[in-house]
């Protein structure tokens, strides 16, 4: 069948499964389109999407500003890799470090390519600025991480379905439990230690928000210690948690600031590595860099990401939705609803069901119903729709949830 016609799903579904690698399981669902909160099946079926691309389509899909700037700098220039200057990228550096108040970026493509950007800056000021010798620097983790995929980023992961049997592993990573303020004063004694990596909120973990204060008392012993505070604000950054940063609760300054995932808008991979000129000149010409890194379509659309989140008041929305949404939950006081748990629209629900396939199953009712969620580690669903849903969607949405409980 061609793919002019609009085919059925399952035609779809076979393609890839017969042409891909299976390294993910995705819901039985083939989507053509996407506006706002809502996407489209093949079949023409709308549902709300309440996963966002990971957070990644916080300003919704195909927001028009963001298309916009796409299209008129793919007319103009895309890509002159940084063998030379272009007119882009300059004004994205300056735009990006006023708006988050740092001396430097350093651009980069995926998420994980930002978390090894940080790694490595990192070990680099902790060999060249705090004297560290050489081949000795650590980083501290926590338990149920997740930074990413590659080998460096999967060597400190807990989780066993991104490690095992891809070693042997990079060494240098201390992981101590999350949330766990004594661990973390005891890893600090060593003198070897150079950062800890932390995500403000754990969201592939199923959203395990730290108590109030942990970032904040973190961020002050590592200071105390002589060592970099490296925030993983891929998932919770950009007004997805109900402030332009989840760091921003607890009047947090990262010394490494991590960016990704909506700092494109869903439109293609631009992340951010943030930083003072004491730990971003480390890295020296030639000795860190991406052929994609800093193009100008990304740097252009970039900028159009950031306006629009902050000329629409994404956080301020989040914050007041998520409320409301999380209230919402409580008062279905359904029995299989074990927890909600979130801040701002970054939400999960942790389930109680005697099958252990609930969570999945529960994913598949609500896609019948029109509303996409995917479910981690289990027993957990996230949700966390586009930062633009109206308190009316919201409703509905409810509505969706509470109907797809009642025939689990
Ligand atoms: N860091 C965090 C906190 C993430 O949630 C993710 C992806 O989900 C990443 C890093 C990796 O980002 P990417 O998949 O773009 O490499």
């Amino acid at each position: 069948m061609s793919t002019a016609t609009v085919a059925p799903t399952q035609y779809y579904l076979e393609l890839e499964e017969k042409y891909g690698a299976h390294n993910y399981h995705p819901l039985p669902v083939v989507l053509t389109k996407g506006e706002g909160v809502f996407l489209w099946d093949v079949e023409g079926k709308r549902y709300y999407d309440f996963l966002s691309g990971y957070s990644a389509v916080n300003q919704g899909h195909c927001h028009p500003q963001i298309i916009e700037a796409l299209i008129q700098q793919a007319q103009r220039l895309t890509l002159t890799s940084r063998a030379f200057y272009n007119d882009q990228l300059g004004e994205y550096e300056k735009y990006i470090t006023t708006f988050f108040g740092y001396d430097k970026v350093l651009p980069m493509n995926t998420g994980v390519e930002a978390v090894e950007t940080a790694i490595k800056l990192c070990r680099r000021w902790g060999y060249t600025k705090k004297g560290i010798k050489n081949d000795q620097a650590k980083i501290i983790v926590c338990n149920d991480n997740f930074h990413g995929r590659t080998s460096t980023v999967i060597s400190f992961s807990t989780d066993p379905a991104s490690f095992q049997n891809f070693g042997p592993f990079m060494p240098g990573f201390v992981q101590i439990p999350y949330n766990d303020l004594d661990a973390l004063k005891k890893a600090l004694e060593d003198e070897n230690v150079a950062g800890f990596l932390v995500e403000p909120i754990q969201g592939e973990a199923g959203v395990v928000v730290p108590d109030e204060g942990y970032l904040s008392t973190a961020k002050e012993w590592c200071t105390a210690a002589g060592v970099l505070f490296i925030a993983d604000e891929i998932q919770t950054g950009l007004c997805r948690t109900g402030k332009m940063l989840a760091c921003d609760y607890e009047g947090v300054r990262p010394d490494i600031l991590l960016l990704g995932k909506a700092l494109s808008g869903g439109l293609l991979p631009v992340s951010a590595v943030l930083a003072d000129d004491e730990v971003m000149l480390t890295i020296r010409p030639g000795e860190h860099g991406s052929t994609y890194g800093g193009n100008p379509l990304a740097c252009h659309v970039a900028i159009a990401a950031l306006k629009v989140l902050k000329e629409e008041n994404m956080a301020q929305k989040a914050a007041v939705s998520g409320n409301y949404f999380r209230e919402q939950i409580r008062q279905l006081h359904s029995p299989y609803i074990k927890l909600i748990r979130g801040k701002g629209l970054l939400n999960a629900i942790v389930m109680d069901h005697p099958d252990k396939d609930a969570a999945w199953k529960l994913c598949l009712h609500l896609k019948e119903s029109g509303l996409l969620a995917k479910p981690t580690h289990g027993d957990k669903i996230r949700f966390a729709p586009p930062l633009m849903i109206t308190k009316e969607q919201i409703d509905e949405c409810i509505a969706i949830i509470n109907s797809s409980l009642q025939i689990l």
